[in-house]
């Protein structure tokens, strides 16, 4: 059998890299240029041509990664000049009758829905320069129930009706790390194909800890026929959306989505197995994990390597005063209780200072064994997820919320909002509201 192809691009230095990642996003006509070449020449390396997957008159959905609703300068989402030059690619270069470009955004920075998160991000007004047809909301649209044939533990989905209506579908995700998924590449990038809302829509249910899981599971539901990695400026740190931007300048594509993450993420310096989703789909046959079973063309792997840094998912001891109860917690609260402190973080807090006018803070999650209520007395609680009420320390955790001088609950499981909302809850505390 032959191996998959995955292509491995390099992008002619963009001029507006520069002001890019020193913060101010700059559309140059000509660096739209530049990735066009690239993505036409990883797409003719990977798949020969866009002929052999899109036939005359095939509406094309293009799904990128639109994790949040945050504008590019936060490097959170697909760069604007990568939409702006795959629609346009795909525009002049197939005969599809319709190029659509659509998404749902997760619950990370906000709380958020598509249509500002496509406004935010930039997205919306590069694909519309691109020649899409249409910008689609998904979460404005109608939802199908799917059974998912094979599936380990997501057998059953709500998936958004134009991502199963379209006829050819091109994955466009962002190469960046993940707190909870390592990295988000191809397969974690159909998180946005479900529904988000709080406190227990299908995104929540899916990022507890068998997150990689669920994401080979959710791939089931169909495969990408193209995934185009929007490697030119790339995420590492605290990502998904905390993290900082590494300068990458490239394009990787391919037919198989194992295959091209287990070559995006072998360019970041991880191992595939290292990566739940891939380890999953890949061991499950889904796609080729094998570096040595896949023909890397264009670049060499190692040629155009960087080590990503890796994100950090403990949450615990990041402030003084600011106390995370977590002993028997899956990484679902765990990992974003962290997203949500990363959250805080980068908005530039001075903690010491919030400590000393607000008072402590205690994050509560999971079962507590070891917890004294008596800790809680006049400080903000703050009790995250739905199985705290389940472990023999959950009258523990009810008397020390009864001593506090505030209280919030995150209710859901996994209560993937708190990204956004504790952090918000925090952010209202510090403005005394
Ligand atoms: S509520 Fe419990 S099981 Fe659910 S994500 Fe949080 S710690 Fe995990």
């Amino acid at each position: 059998m032959s191996k998959p192809v995955v292509s491995v691009v390099k992008v002619e230095q963009p001029k507006g890299n520069a002001e890019f990642m020193g913060g101010k996003f700059v559309r140059y006509e000509e660096d739209i240029k530049k990735i066009k070449a690239a993505v036409a020449e990883a797409i003719k390396l990977s798949i020969g041509s866009l002929d052999t997957i899109i036939k005359e008159g095939d509406t094309v959905l293009i799904k990128p990664n639109l994790a949040f609703q945050a504008p590019p300068e936060s490097f959170a989402v697909v760069d604007p000049r990568t939409i702006e030059a795959v629609v346009s690619y795909v525009k002049e270069n197939s005969k599809a009758g319709k190029v659509i470009v659509g998404d749902n955004p997760s619950l990370g920075m906000h709380v958020g829905r598509a249509k500002p998160a496509f406004k935010d991000s930039k997205m919306e007004e590069a694909a519309k320069l691109g020649g899409a047809d249409e910008v689609i909301y998904f979460d404005e649209t109608d939802v199908v129930p799917v059974e998912i044939k094979d599936a380990k533990v997501f057998k059953h989905a709500t998936v958004f009706k134009p991502f199963l209506d379209a006829d050819v579908v091109i994955n466009l995700p962002k190469m960046k790390v993940h707190l909870a998924g390592t990295v988000t590449l191809g397969l974690k990038n159909w998180n946005g194909i479900i529904p988000n809302c709080h406190p227990d829509a299908q995104q929540q249910g899916a990022h507890r800890i068998e997150l990689g899981q669920k994401m080979a599971d959710l791939y089931r539901v169909r495969h990408a026929d193209l995934v185009i990695v929007d490697a030119v400026i790339g995420m590492e740190g605290q990502g998904p959306h905390a993290g900082t931007p590494i300068e990458m300048n490239l394009i990787v594509a391919g037919a198989d989505t194992v295959a091209v993450d287990s070559v995006a993420c072998s360019i970041m310096g991880f191992e595939p197995m290292e990566i739940p989703a891939i380890r999953c789909a890949g061991t499950e046959g889904q796609g080729e994990i094998d570096l040595n079973k896949i023909e890397v063309v264009g670049n060499s792997i190692e040629s155009v390597m960087k080590h990503f840094k890796r994100p950090g998912g403990d949450p615990i001891g990041m402030y003084a005063g600011l106390t995370c109860a977590m002993q028997q917690t899956c990484p679902g609260c765990h990992v974003n209780v962290r997203g949500a402190l990363d959250s805080f973080a980068i908005s530039g807090i001075d903690m010491k200072k919030f400590l000393e006018k607000h008072g402590e803070v205690v994050v509560i999650a999971g079962g507590v064994p070891n917890f004294e209520p008596e800790f809680c007395k006049d400080k903000n609680v703050f009790i995250c997820g739905d199985c705290w009420e389940l472990f023999p320390s959950a009258d523990k955790v009810r008397e020390g919320a009864a001593l506090a001088k505030t209280v919030t609950y995150y209710p859901g499981c996994a209560p993937v909002y708190i990204f956004a909302q504790l952090n918000n809850d925090l952010q209202k505390l510090a403005a005394g509201k």
